[in-house]
């Protein structure tokens, strides 16, 4: 199928519904959203019904199995195939996991070379190096190799190595990084510098990692820009199946102008061949974020309105406006929503009501990105103390984005006896309550705090 994009990358399942039977039902489902490259694992930290996450696992028979089923299913349905590794993971037998250790730079290069000679079908490997389970020493650590020496400095070599790697094995394949964890300055010299041949790179479509609204931030389009001028191709990540790690347990919450808005910026983004869904696609959870995905990527320059025609059509005439009015409440309040408050902000949608909050929880790690970048896009990372104007703004926008999830749910309650699909739409209706009542008394519990 053409798309708007070189490469649609997919995932089957997501962390928190790790369904992953590759059945056929699930790839044709797939394969009509308009995805044409798969993931070969889910590849999250607590490894979700037990896959492969890092190389080391594939020296178990059961998953190389696995994954050789995995690419015939891949293949027959005319996909390309992604594998997904995290590196350096220690320990690794008796070595450090530093990477300027040899025995290290050396273990990997032969585990990925040894990945395309048995796996000789797979396309392409994406590999990041900070975060998981891979982790890196820092200049300011006792390590005696790394003190003193920048990451950017220790990383080109590494990668270049492990690029050297695959394609000994594999003339035709590329490596993809995702810079995970570094620092803006870090990635943008890194790619200013690094060898371009048979590399390229997959960024999430914002360095502050967990804020949908907030597509393509400025060190992503600086770094895509960086990236072609060096010949380097950009993949750029978003949510698109539904649900996302922001909004998560939600898999209804209907913002298809969101959806169409993360996909336009990517589009448009100097640099940018492909999109990949960040954190996963399952079939049973398809409703009208991942139907924009699907209508966008097969008509990229159709325009909004267009394309909201096209999800809203199965739905029926006469549900028509009701639906599209709650979809644009809903998108609103998505973008009213305190997201930047904090990282761990949304994980409030997660616990049980009533939401009780003495202050906005705390997030940061000792990461490049934590210490310096992310400190921009949160109000909150490591400060305990919080000042009452800074609780009271993220009541007060709390509460602009209940009322209008609010307004949201109401329009799809009229909608329901009018669509072709009520049980879809009262899906919907249900998700989107939640997030009104959890918005509402995030503002009220903030608010009782302030005086
Ligand atoms: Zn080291």
């Amino acid at each position: 199928m053409e798309t708007g994009f070189e490469y649609t990358i997919g995932i089957v399942g997501h962390p928190t519904t790790p369904d992953v039977a590759w059945s056929d039902q699930q790839l044709t489902a797939l394969k009509a959203l308009g995805i044409n490259t798969l993931q070969l694992a889910i590849a999250w930290a607590w490894r979700p019904a037990g896959e492969a996450l890092n190389l080391e696992h594939l020296d178990e028979p059961h998953h190389v199995q696995e994954w050789h089923k995995r690419v015939t299913q891949a293949r027959k349905f005319g996909f390309r195939t992604l594998a997904h590794f995290g590196l350096p993971v220690g320990p690794v037998a008796d070595v450090t996991t530093c990477i300027l250790d040899p025995l290290v730079r050396d273990g990997y290069a032969d585990r990925l070379h040894r990945f395309f000679l048995d796996f000789p079908e797979v396309d392409d490997v994406m590999i990041y190096t900070y975060d998981q389970l891979a982790w890196l020493c820092s200049e300011f650590g006792d390590c005696p190799r790394c003190h003193d020496i920048p990451l950017h400095e220790r990383l080109i070599p590494f990668l270049e190595a492990m690029v050297d790697a695959v394609r000994s094995a594999k003339p035709s394949a590329r490596l993809w990084w995702e810079p995970w964890e570094l620092s803006a300055g870090q990635t943008f010299t890194i790619v200013d510098r690094i060898r371009p041949d048979n590399f390229g790179l997959i960024l999430h479509h914002t360095i502050a990692e967990v804020q949908f609204v907030n597509t393509t931030d400025l060190w992503f389009r600086n770094l895509a820009r960086l990236a072609q001028g060096r010949g380097i191709p950009v993949i750029g990540e978003g949510f698109f199946g539904g649900s996302g790690e922001d909004i998560s347990p939600l898999t209804h919450l209907a913002c298809p102008r969101l959806i169409h808005q993360e996909l336009d910026a990517l589009h448009h983004a100097t640099g940018v061949v492909g999109v990949k869904e960040y954190y996963g696609l399952v079939p049973a959870h398809f409703s009208v974020n991942t139907a924009m995905f699907g209508a966008y990527v097969l008509h990229p320059e159709a325009g909004l309105g267009a394309l909201l025609e096209v999800v809203a059509a199965p739905y029926g005439s006469a549900a028509r406006a009701k639906l599209l009015e709650a979809w644009e409440l809903t998108a609103q309040a998505m973008e009213f929503f305190p997201w930047d408050a904090s990282w761990a902000i949304r994980r409030i949608f997660e616990k049980p009501l009533p939401v009780t909050l003495q202050h906005i929880p705390i997030a940061s790690w000792m990461t490049p990105s934590w210490q310096a970048n992310r400190r921009g896009f949160y109000m909150v990372t490591d400060e305990p103390k919080q000042h009452p104007w800074l609780r009271e703004d993220v009541a007060m926008r709390a509460r602009f984005a209940a009322a209008r999830f609010e307004q949201a749910a109401a329009a799809l309650d009229g909608a329901i006896a009018d669509s072709a699909m009520p049980d879809d739409v009262r899906k919907q209706k249900t998700q989107v309550e939640l997030a009104a009542r959890v918005s509402r008394s995030l503002a009220d519990s903030l608010s009782a705090q302030l005086h």
